[in-house]
Parts: C-alpha cells; structure tokens; sequence
C-alpha cells in the first residue's frame, strides 16, 4: 500500500462494455472526482488506472484481459471491476499485479480501493471545488443513458448477466427522474432509458410510488415513461421485452411525450428456439401485438437484435426466423451468430450448430434484413422530421432522427443551405431527399 499522501491524484479511466456498464463508470468518475481526484485520458499521466470491464461473452474477457494486460505495462497500478471482476481467479491468473477486483455496481468498493492505493491528503469540498451537476459523463453532452435498474430476472440460457449482476432492483422513480431532470436542465437533450428489462421496471419494489415535482409517480414503466415525457427532451425506451402491458405505452408516443421508437431484443422467432433459450414473453404473440401498436402509432420504429446458430437451431428454425422478420418488418436490426459464454446454461444444449452454418445463416439474414431496412427507410423520402445533431464539418451535419438511438442505427446526412452552421445537440427540421439501407440525406428546411 501507498502510505504517501499527494496533494491531489490522478485517475486514468478505461470502460469496456455495454452502456450499463458505461453508466457505472460515470458513477465511479463523479464519486472520484467528488472526493477531489482529477481524471486523466493517458496512461502516462495517471497515478492508478481503473478498469471497468466486460465478461458478457468470450470475445468481450479476452479484451477485457488485454486491457488490464495493456494498463499494467503502461501504468502499473491497475483497479479492476465491471462484469468481468466475478471471475477475481481468471484475472489474478492472467495479472497477477492487479492491486484490487470488484465486480459490477460495486462503486464504493472501487473507490475505496482508489483512496487506499492513492491517497490524497486534501478533502475535497464537493461545495466549492467543480463537478457538473449532471455528474461525469462518458457520452456527448446532448444524450445520457438513464439507467432505471440493475440485474435480472429471468434466466436466459445463453447469458450470465443475472449471475454477474443479482436480480432485479428497480431505482426509485423520484431519484431516477431527478437524475433527469438534472440532465435536462445542463443541456441534455435525449434521454435513453437502458435496463436489463425496462418493461418490468417497479415489480421488485412492488411499483411503490414516489414523488417528483409535487405529484405522486408509479414506479412502473408507464408512470415512469409519462413523467420522462413530461421533460424537455427526446425520451428512447430501450430494453423492452413485447409484454401486454407495453400497450399502455403507445399513448404516450402517439402524443409525442415519449419517441416512437422500442428496441426490443426478440433474439429469435421460432417458438422452439426461443423456448431453448428461455427468453422471457417467448409465448406471445409477437406478430400481433407489432401490429397493433402499428395501427395506433404509425410512425413506431422498431429495434432488435437476433442470434443465429443457437444449439438445436434446424433449417426450418431458421426459415421461421427469416419469416417473422420478413412479416414484422424491423426497422433497425443487429443479427449475432451464436457464441457460448463461460457459465451460460446453453453450453449444455445438444447439437451445436458448425461455424460454417452459422456464418450462411446471418450472411442469409442480413442480405434479407438489408432490403428490408432499405424499403423501411424509402417511406421517408420527400418528408419533413426533426433531427438532433450529432456532429457538423465543413459538408454539413451528421444528425439522427427519432428512429436511430446513437452508436447502434443509422444516420441523417444534412445539406444544404445553413446545415454548417448547425450546433451539436440542436434540433432541427429537415426534408428527406434520398435513402439507402440504413441512413437517410436530406436538405435543411
Ligand atoms: S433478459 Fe435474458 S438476456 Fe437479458 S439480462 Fe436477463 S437473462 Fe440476460
């Protein structure tokens, strides 16, 4: 242990993973910098490097141990948590000069550990020295990602995110919209709701009320999703399983109070591989229920992701999967093929799928989803929407509509008269004028 005491100290930070895990580095951050330590971007001006890293499959350890492979030789004092930090053997193993391992959510853990191994002899006033009221955060400043609750319920067979991560617990729903409010109110502009499964947000607390700005809140996903609403900003519900009870939202995106936009991980279509995979609503009637919230909210854009290859996955399998996203019509869609994770219950299942099939499946998946998307994104041609911009250059602005959540859809390229002028986090109106298969052009108004 360093029993020197520094004047301040700084901290080099590295976060892997998922936007959870990006939220819990911004909490680690804002607490660093609250008791006064200064955060760097290289390795060479820290004085210890946190590692939050990823353990969700095989090829997210392996870069996650080369990470903390890479911090060591850089730096040499090396904190460790996130997802991977359930496994402490295999990364004392691989580093064995680690000072410390945490898993995930274990914030205070990790910068007690800080505070042992670099202690700084000046408390820091959190009252007079400078820490955004929104806290330290990873994204840009116009969007945050507004984590509602940690863990799971269900049991997947091919994740161990409930192993890694305990099961649910909801956030109460006045400190969840406090925290937005916050946000708002220093310039963000899009808030992005990200759980494990936000459709079952309040069942663990039993949807107790809580009170925000005077008035009584269920903490279900409608209260919740009504009271973002009521915020000046783009709301994006992600993480949505297709229970009933996710009718009740569609008001809200009909009356503009929430986009209309879901991203729900169906992960498959055939009945039997969604069975094997113990994927939670795998016996509604998915199909349907699209279909309905289409008629109510025409514009809805739908989001998902799939994986091809599960153990047990036969060709008619597969041909129901191409089926269901031919009929259902997803506007935004990632497609994975089928990798075991250390732990995860399928690896247990019989009749792996070979690696050549795997890859014919998603090349087959693609191509189909690829004329799918590009048809999807005609219908905008000649319209008017509101865009948030992302980025301006010398041709003009990168933005996206309320169909594409930032990092993982499409774009909007704008040109056109004023489009350089544009300010990152503005709104603003643009016609369409082209598509292809996953961005659209368009001229400002
Ligand atoms: S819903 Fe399934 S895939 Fe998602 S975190 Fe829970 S167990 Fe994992």
């Amino acid at each position: 242990m360093n029993s020197s005491f520094a004047a301040s100290a700084r901290v080099g930070f590295v976060s892997l993973g998922c936007p959870k895990a990006l939220v819990d580095s911004e909490r680690i951050m804002t607490q660093l910098r609250l008791d006064g330590y200064e955060l760097v971007a290289s390795y060479e001006d820290a004085d210890i490097v946190v590692v939050n890293t990823c353990g969700f499959i095989d090829s997210a350890k392996a870069e996650s141990l080369e990470t903390i492979g890479e911090a060591l030789n850089e730096n040499g004092k090396v904190i460790v948590t996130g997802c991977l930090g359930v496994h402490e053997d295999d990364i004392r193993r691989a580093h064995p000069n680690v000072l410390s391992v945490t898993g995930p959510q274990q914030y205070e853990a990790v910068v007690g550990a800080v505070r042992e191994h670099v202690p700084i002899d000046t408390p820091h006033d959190p009252l007079t020295d400078l820490v955004p009221p929104q806290g330290v955060k990873l994204t840009p400043r116009h969007y945050a990602y507004l984590k509602i609750s940690e863990g799971c319920n269900h049991k997947c067979s091919f994740c161990i995110i409930p192993s890694m991560r305990g099961r649910l617990a909801s956030r109460p729903v006045d400190e969840v919209l406090r925290e937005a409010e916050r946000l708002v109110a220093n310039g963000v502009r899009e808030l992005l709701v990200i759980s494990q499964d936000t459709s079952a947000y309040g069942i663990d607390t039993k949807y107790r009320t809580g009170f925000w700005q005077g008035r009584p809140v269920k903490a279900d996903m409608l209260g919740l999703a009504a009271a973002l609403g009521s915020l000046d900003a783009w709301v994006r519900l992600h993480y949505v399983y297709p229970y009933p009870h996710v009718d009740n939202v569609m008001p809200l995106m009909r009356d503009g109070l929430v986009l209309p936009y879901l991203d729900i991980p169906f992960q498959h279509g055939s009945p039997q591989v969604l069975k094997a995979m113990r994927r939670p609503a795998h016996a509604e009637n998915v199909l349907e229920r699209i279909a309905r919230w289409r008629s109510e909210v025409p514009e809805l854009a739908l989001r998902s992701t799939f994986i091809v290859g599960f153990p047990g996955e036969t060709d008619h399998d597969f041909e129901i999967l191409l089926d269901f996203i031919d009929a259902a019509e997803l506007d935004r869609v990632g497609c994975f093929q089928y990798s075991p994770v250390a732990g995860a219950a399928a690896n247990d299942l019989p009749d792996p799928i070979p690696d050549a099939d795997k890859q014919a499946r998603w090349d087959a998946f693609m191509q189909l989803q690829q004329q799918i998307s590009t048809h999807r994104l005609e219908r905008y041609r000649g319209r008017t929407l509101e865009v948030l911009v992302d980025a301006v250059d010398a041709d003009g602005a990168v933005a996206r509509s309320y169909a594409d959540a930032p990092e993982i859809d499409g774009l909007v390229y704008v040109r056109g008269p004023g489009s350089t002028s544009l300010t990152v986090g503005e709104f603003c109106a643009v016609t369409i004028s082209d598509s292809d298969e996953y961005d659209l052009f368009a001229t400002t108004v």
